[in-house]
């Protein structure tokens, strides 16, 4: 934060003036604070901007219902996912880079003829934690395109007519906010299945947002795609798979997708010589990407935990700083991978219902 830089420009001050270093290292403070006083700067600009940009988007809800809205809207420049941080997935990035990114940067490339319509609904469908929210967010990123994200229970309230007045306020806020990406995680939750055993509120709800995505027209002024995301597609109501014509599984990765995903979560880790990227991958059969990322984040804990357990025991008692962290040895993402095993949420029933789905009605893979 914009704080901790200040403090570290003024800590790096005070090393100066009170340290009897040499020469030379006084120096390279010098240099450095000058390098943070640089940053400081530019992060000052950018808060600016991100406050400007906020107090904008602010400005632009009208009524009670559409404020309860905005802390859902994510500004493009924000959202902070690109194509390049997702391994893996190259059929997926491809296939959306032109059917999403390429119509939202490039509208007047698709005003003429029928063929190149933009599209105004994509569902991404596969077991949990295979990518399909950081795919979502790297379209709306690379489309610079702001990002609604609508969990069910923002647009379902305990109050008789005040569901409707939501999903108008969404759509609403979306319109002002073109280009736009509303993004419902989980959509079976909210468009689920019809049956004879649901309330008269969430059949209203289903009704009221398809009438508003009917009424959705894709125009340069007017630019919003609804991309839903669900591990259960075969629960979604029929009159939805239809209005979300582009239907794209996201499989779980195997081990040279693993190789490539693994390759973006440790980027910037300190490895060493023991650590292998294809034997890790080899020994992850079933993991999802969001598995790979628990079993690296509880490996490199455990460096950290030995730190503190050598702390404990220095006599007098000392702090060592985070340059003593050793480097991460594969043993590590063994005694890691002891713990974290794949997800078990999904199991192997509900795998041959996902394909047999995406046989019938998906594509992509
Ligand atoms: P889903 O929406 O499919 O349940 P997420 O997109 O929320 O999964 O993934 C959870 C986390 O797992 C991500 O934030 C990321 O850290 C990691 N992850 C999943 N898939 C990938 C991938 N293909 N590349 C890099 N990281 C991934």
């Amino acid at each position: 934060s914009t704080e901790s830089a200040e403090d570290v420009i003024g800590w790096a001050r005070n090393m100066m003036l009170h340290s009897n270093q040499t020469r030379t290292s006084k120096g390279r403070l010098v240099i450095e604070s000058r390098c943070l006083e640089k940053s400081l700067v530019r992060m000052k600009a950018l808060q600016m901007a991100h406050e400007d940009k906020m107090s904008y988007i602010r400005s632009l809800a009208e009524n009670e219902y559409e404020k309860s809205l905005l802390s859902s809207i994510v500004p493009a420049h924000q959202i902070g996912v690109r194509f390049d941080d997702i391994g893996a997935l190259e059929h997926v990035k491809n296939i959306l880079q032109d059917l999403i990114v390429l119509p939202l940067k490039r509208p007047e490339l698709f005003r003429k003829g029928n063929l190149r319509k933009a599209c105004k609904g994509v569902l991404l469908f596969g077991p949990p934690g295979t990518g399909k929210t950081l795919v979502a967010k790297a379209v709306a990123t690379e489309a610079g395109a702001n990002f609604i994200s609508i969990a069910p229970s923002s647009i379902t309230s305990q109050y008789y007519g005040e569901d409707e007045q939501l999903v108008k306020a969404l759509f609403a806020l979306a319109k002002k906010l073109s280009p736009a990406v509303i993004f419902i995680d989980e959509v079976d939750g909210l468009l689920g299945v019809r049956s004879s055993t649901e309330g008269e509120s969430t059949r209203r709800i289903k009704n009221d947002f398809m009438a508003a995505w009917d009424g959705l027209h894709s125009n340069d002024t007017e630019q919003i795609l609804v991309f839903a995301t669900t591990n259960r597609p075969f629960d979604l109501d029929d009159a939805v798979v239809r209005r979300l014509p582009r239907r794209i599984l996201v499989d779980l990765p195997n081990a040279e997708n693993r190789v490539k995903i693994l390759r973006k979560i440790l980027v910037n880790e300190d490895l060493d010589n023991t650590f292998s990227y294809e034997y890790l991958a080899s020994q992850t059969e079933g993991y999802s990407g969001s598995d790979l990322k628990n079993l690296c984040v509880a490996a490199a804990y455990i460096p950290i935990r030995e730190l503190l357990d050598l702390e404990c025991q220095t006599k007098p008692r000392r702090r060592f700083s985070s340059e003593s962290i050793r480097a991460l040895c594969m043993n590590d993402f063994m005694l890691a991978k002891a713990k974290i095993g794949p997800s078990i949420s999904y199991d192997a029933a509900a795998m041959i219902q996902l394909r047999q789905w995406n046989e019938q009605y998906g594509e992509g893979a």
